[in-house]
């Protein structure tokens, strides 16, 4: 057999046997990560960070409640891992259903952005009109100013409020709109050039078995370089079952191409935020 045939059929017997994409070895970048303090983390910061280095995870979109923690994870520096902060606009769990209207909020941003290291500003809250406020307006016109992204939990009314103050906003969609329609999400991808689902609790990827949806499919192969992966720790429970998060997420990745799979798990965040550090 010539020597170009055995190795295709070599190349071939590989795929059989590994699947399409050796989905335990992809790096993952959790675009979705909170290390809230309050007044205390669930977890010490170095078990965060090994429970990182564990499950495959070399990237995350930082944040926290207050912003200590997200002080934390750049300051620790940890080999292997790169931090992408963004600034909470929160003190207290309670500004949740305020911020948007309080000029503290904006001052607390502004502040932040001192520190001169972060990409964005988020995760916020929002929903419907609310968006209208004033103080969201600043907020939006300030992250395209400094170049910075938006983490927007929203409704969809509140996501075309964000892009009616300014069309140039670049927003991450937290958790994609929970259970709105695909057809729907591929819309909004390609009438905002600037839009990225993060996928968090989104609903309908996978049916009760674990297996791709074909709606997911559909929506990955035609926009595979505008999804995230994330692991919304958001209470204690999160972190628990942290694992538990990441393998699912493997275990859907597995089932796409391994150019797609490459794009969600970490890739996008790359083109995004990129360069990695030393990269
Ligand atoms: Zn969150």
């Amino acid at each position: 057999m010539r020597t170009w045939r055995r190795s295709l059929l070599l190349a071939a017997l590989i795929a059989l046997v590994c699947g399409p994409v050796r989905a335990q070895e992809l790096k993952i970048f959790d675009a979705h990560l909170h290390y809230n303090q309050e007044p205390d983390p669930y977890y010490a910061l170095d078990k965060v960070l090994d429970l990182f280095r564990r499950n495959g995870v070399t990237g995350i979109l930082a944040t926290s409640r207050p912003n200590k923690g997200t002080h934390q994870l750049v300051e620790a520096k940890a080999p292997g891992l790169w931090v992408v902060p963004f600034i909470r606009p929160y003190r207290v769990r309670a500004d949740i259903q305020t911020w948007f209207g309080d000029p503290a909020s904006f001052d607390l941003i502004e502040e932040e952005y001192k520190r001169g290291y972060y990409r964005g500003i988020g995760e916020f809250h929002l929903y419907g009109k609310s968006a209208f406020n004033p103080w969201v307006k600043k907020a939006v016109d300030f992250s395209v100013a400094h170049d910075l992204y938006l983490h927007a939990h929203c409704d969809e009314e509140a996501l075309l409020i964000l892009y009616e103050h300014n069309p140039r906003a670049k927003i991450v969609w937290a958790h994609t709109g929970f259970s709105v329609a695909p057809s729907r999400v591929a819309q909004l991808l390609e009438k905002y050039p600037a839009l990225w689902g993060e996928l968090s609790y989104r609903s309908g990827i996978t049916d009760g078995g674990g297996t791709l949806s074909s709606d997911w499919r559909d929506l990955f192969a035609r926009h595979s370089d505008r999804f995230l992966l994330g692991s919304d720790t958001w209470i204690n429970e999160r972190w628990a079952s942290y694992a538990d998060t990441m393998r699912e997420y493997r275990g859907w990745l597995a089932q796409l191409p391994p150019d797609q799979a490459r794009r969600i798990a970490s890739g996008n965040a790359e083109h995004l935020f990129g360069p990695r550090p030393g990269e």
